[in-house]
């Protein structure tokens, strides 16, 4: 955390720095489209905090024809080249400078999302604007690193493989690290000269907003990069039936991830890349190195941002000698954890991002009591006089593998725990679900943990750790979990086409 707040320049994180701009009042926002800050043709709508369950600004419900015209510009962007054959070079000291801009804004940036959704900022600090910059950054040196090729082909011809940017993206992303995985799509997708309409969710799109302008100061032409609000069904689905968006890229959930699939078949056929939920497994063995620092690590694992994360390590899988020692300790760590204000910097886990969210965790422990499973700790709405959402850390054990909590993602603090006696059993349960995102080992056999990490159906499967991450690895589920990268080189694989030139010689 320290290195990371000196390397954007955030060891002044202090609670009177946060004050400071958790009461900023925050003027009700338009649309970002051509490089201008419009309004939307539909009516705003109230922004809730889901800190003190309060509006505190508004945003566009775009329509249809906002978006359209969004898209217009985008194209419009491209086909005159104002970014896509702008000298590399220059295209990397723009995006240099709005990781600058993003580094000089973290905090201010940092609290809007915070307020807008509910994330503890000891996290959001570097989850969101630290993760934004250096991705930014990342990208923009990819720029003039990355190459064509020259095929091998017989010496009386030559084959070239050009790398050519798609034309537009649309990007659509969720409300848990909206910064972050915005930063995913914009950043990759801007380095390969495409233009890009970004939809946020409704209940996280402040920061993004904030993104545009930043964009805008560092000199990103107008029409690249265009903000679209308002409702998913509305303005995401004209952007997924949209006959002139070449590649969808998206983050959340699996139901939405199929209907875009659906808009593409029934439009111009543009790629999906879907980056999707999870039901994650966290298995740990008996020779695991540190059992006490395993449940530490699998409490944080499932507990920060409330479970809110699509990675969560929603299901702990132990071996059956040390499930009732290790439990317990997984409890005690739950039990220390502090859920509170997410902009009070002793928090430890901050808010559920809305009643909706909040009232479907609920659920999940009433029907996860209906179907036999034990409640061992948490299970209940609590700070119910903050007038915010927040909910206990809840540790389920007695999970069957057919029932809905071991099967369905909660995308909130509820951990399901089941026993295993063997390692073929741990696999099984582990891939007995229809998602594949990530996955956690825990054991001092190195040969087991290397079997582990081929057996299990996973994109990312961490070893005596939980939730390791860099934008130099790729992101990527498997199974209902999704496809295609973000982050690392291969993502910008999504927002290129390749061409051959075959040339006679
Ligand atoms: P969601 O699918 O409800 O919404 C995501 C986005 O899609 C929002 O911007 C929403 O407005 C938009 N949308 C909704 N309906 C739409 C429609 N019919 N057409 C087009 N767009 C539409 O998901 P959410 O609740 O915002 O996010 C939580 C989900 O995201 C969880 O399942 C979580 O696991 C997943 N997630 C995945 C990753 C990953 O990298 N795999 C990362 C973060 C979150």
């Amino acid at each position: 955390m320290e290195k990371l707040q000196n390397q954007i320049g955030l060891n002044m994180l202090e609670q009177n720095l946060i004050n400071k701009h958790r009461y900023k009042k925050i003027s009700p926002q338009k649309l970002f489209i051509d490089g201008d800050w419009v309004n939307g043709t539909g009516e705003n709508f109230d922004i809730v905090s889901p800190i003190d369950g309060k509006p505190f600004t508004s945003i566009a419900r775009a329509t249809v024809a906002d978006m359209n015209k969004a898209i217009k510009s985008a194209r419009t962007a491209f086909e005159k080249g104002l970014w896509s054959n702008m000298a590399p070079a220059h295209r990397k000291k723009i995006l240099h400078k709005l990781a600058d801009l993003i580094e000089r804004d973290a905090l201010e940036l940092t609290v809007l999302g915070v307020r807008d959704n509910g994330t503890e900022i000891n996290m959001a600090i570097n989850a969101e604007a630290g993760s934004a910059a250096g991705t930014f950054r990342y990208y923009a040196e990819c720029i003039d690193k990355v190459y064509g090729e020259i095929a091998p082909t017989a010496n009386n011809v030559l084959g070239l493989i050009h790398k050519e940017p798609v034309g537009v993206v649309g990007a659509i992303v969720p409300w848990n690290f909206p910064l972050m995985i915005g930063a995913w799509k914009i950043a990759p997708a801007l380095a390969a000269g495409n233009s890009i309409v970004l939809k946020p969710a409704e209940t996280a799109s402040l920061s993004l907003l904030k993104i545009a302008e930043l964009a805008s100061e560092a000199g990103v032409p107008e029409g690249v990069l265009n903000i679209i609000t308002g409702q998913g069904s509305v303005v995401g689905k004209a952007m997924g039936l949209s006959m002139d968006v070449d590649v969808l890229a998206f983050t959340g959930s699996g139901p939405t991830g199929r209907r875009l699939l659906e808009y593409s078949a029934q439009s111009n056929m543009k790629r999906c890349y879907l980056e999707l939920g999870g039901k994650s497994p966290n298995i740990v063995f008996s020779d695991a190195p540190d059992l006490d620092q395993a449940a530490k690590v699998s409490a944080m694992a499932i507990f920060r941002n409330s479970g809110q994360v699509c990675v969560a390590a929603s299901r702990l899988i132990i071996e059956d000698e040390i499930h009732d020692d290790f439990i317990r300790k997984v409890i005690k760590h739950a039990n220390l954890l502090k859920v509170g204000d997410p902009l009070d910097l002793s928090s430890d886990v901050g808010a559920i991002n809305s009643k909706i969210q909040l009232r479907s965790n609920l659920k999940f422990v009433d029907v996860a009591k209906e179907e036999g499973a034990d409640i061992l700790t948490g299970g209940n709405q609590i700070l119910q006089n903050t007038g915010g959402y927040y909910m206990e850390p809840t540790v389920v054990t007695n999970v069957s593998p057919n029932s809905t909590l071991f099967k369905d993602e909660v995308f909130g603090p509820v951990l399901a725990v089941s026993k295993f006696k063997s390692e073929s059993e741990a696999i099984t349960l582990a891939n007995g679900t229809e998602f594949g995102l990530s996955a956690g080992i825990w054991t001092s056999n190195l040969s087991k943990a290397h079997q582990m990490v081929s057996k299990v159906n996973a994109g990312v499967v961490n070893v005596n750790t939980y939730g390791g991450a860099d934008v130099t690895v790729p992101l990527s589920g498997v199974k209902q979990s999704g496809n295609g990268a973000d982050k690392s080189m291969h993502a910008l694989d999504k927002y290129i086409n390749l061409k051959t030139a075959w040339i006679q010689l």
